[in-house]
């Protein structure tokens, strides 16, 4: 009896199992992370190619399985199964990751990945359909969002093959596809907790212009209270700015995306609740009006004044982001 809780779907068709495997580029050399094992089918290719595999598996029943499939076997000493939540335990120095995961688990698991040091190879995992569709989406495409945007900048992501729900048993709801996931080295030289701040600023509404965005009075009221801030402490020089670059590390900032990116459709948000901000801006005090000048000023000046979230690029945005931080406004 598999458990709809715990996402197991298992993978039936071996053809299917092997193209994954054989598409992953696993060396001998290679130490292999896959999560949620389930019953083994995909565990017992792994094996066949790779170096070790370490397998984490919620599921103790899952686990008995596994080690009772693998006992006795060539392959027994190269198996390691861990058992718990693969977003509650330390993960294990790995070379590349394959997995057939629960899809609950999807937004804060690839950033788990991506914050994990030292940086792995590739990851090869199976999403659903439309997950994976967000994480390869381009500027203009109909998905393209804040999930798009932050895992870009941090990998280079392929979409590798579309799976239909018939190949697992018991069929989940959607489609499937299998993306790889190859983290940038060196990574571009942002705090990305700031990034993120200003991305998702962009794509609350992602069909507006930053323009319009940028003019609303709880977007001036934030970043002038950053700015104030940094102000206040003198952290406005350049040295102490430097320190906070890089700081990827940082799981829990990761993980904090987590709501937001699961679906990153916020941009559906009706328009009237703008045009009441918009009038809000009305009868504000000459301090706000000329932070809010600047921060116009600095959209002007990049020509992204007219511009839309849904159609700007990585470039683009780290444009943007070093406009503002050149005149000491920041997000976060
Ligand atoms: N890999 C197997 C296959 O392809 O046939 C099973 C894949 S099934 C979609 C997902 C597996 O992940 C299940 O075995 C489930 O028990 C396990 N799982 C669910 N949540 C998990 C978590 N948070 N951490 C680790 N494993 C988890």
């Amino acid at each position: 009896p598999f458990e709809k809780s715990k996402g197991q779907h298992i993978l039936k068709n071996p053809m299917l199992v092997d193209t994954i495997v054989h598409k992953s580029g696993i060396k001998p050399t290679d130490v292999v992370l896959e999560i949620g094992p389930g019953t083994g089918n995909l565990t017992k290719k792994l094996l066949e190619v790779a170096k070790s595999v370490v397998a984490v598996e919620l599921d103790p029943r899952m686990v008995l399985e596994l080690n009772r499939r693998f006992q006795g076997t060539p392959h027994s000493n190269s198996l390691k199964v861990i058992q718990g939540d693969v977003l509650k335990c330390e993960l294990p120095y790995f070379d590349i990751c394959v997995a057939n995961i629960p899809y609950q688990i999807s937004s804060p698991l690839t950033f788990k990945l991506l914050a994990h040091r030292p940086a792995f190879r590739c990851a090869v995992i199976m999403f659903q359909r439309e997950f994976a569709m967000r994480l390869v989406a381009n500027p203009g495409d109909n998905l393209y969002c804040r999930l798009s945007v932050n895992t870009q900048l941090l990998a280079r992501i392929s979409h590798l093959l579309k799976v239909g729900r018939n190949n697992f048993r018991p069929p989940p709801k959607v489609d499937s596809s299998v993306v790889r996931i190859e983290p940038r080295r060196p990574l571009p030289p942002v705090s990305f907790k700031e990034w993120d701040g200003m991305v998702r600023l962009c794509f609350n509404r992602k069909n507006k212009t930053l323009g319009s965005i940028f003019k609303q009075k709880s977007v001036i009221s934030l970043l002038e209270k950053n700015y104030r801030t940094l102000q206040a402490l003198q952290l406005n020089n350049k040295s102490q700015l430097e320190e906070d670059k890089v700081s990827l590390e940082d799981v829990a900032v990761l993980a904090d995306m987590v709501e937001d990116l699961s679906m990153g459709n916020s941009d559906e948000k009706d328009d009237q609740e703008m045009e009441v901000e918009d009038m809000d801006m009305v009868g504000e005090d000459g301090n706000d009006a000329s932070f809010k000048a600047i921060v116009l000023g600095i959209l002007k000046q990049g020509d992204f004044a007219e511009k839309r979230a849904a159609k700007l690029t990585q470039v683009d945005f780290l444009y943007l982001l070093s406009l503002f931080n050149k005149a000491g406004i920041h997000f976060s």
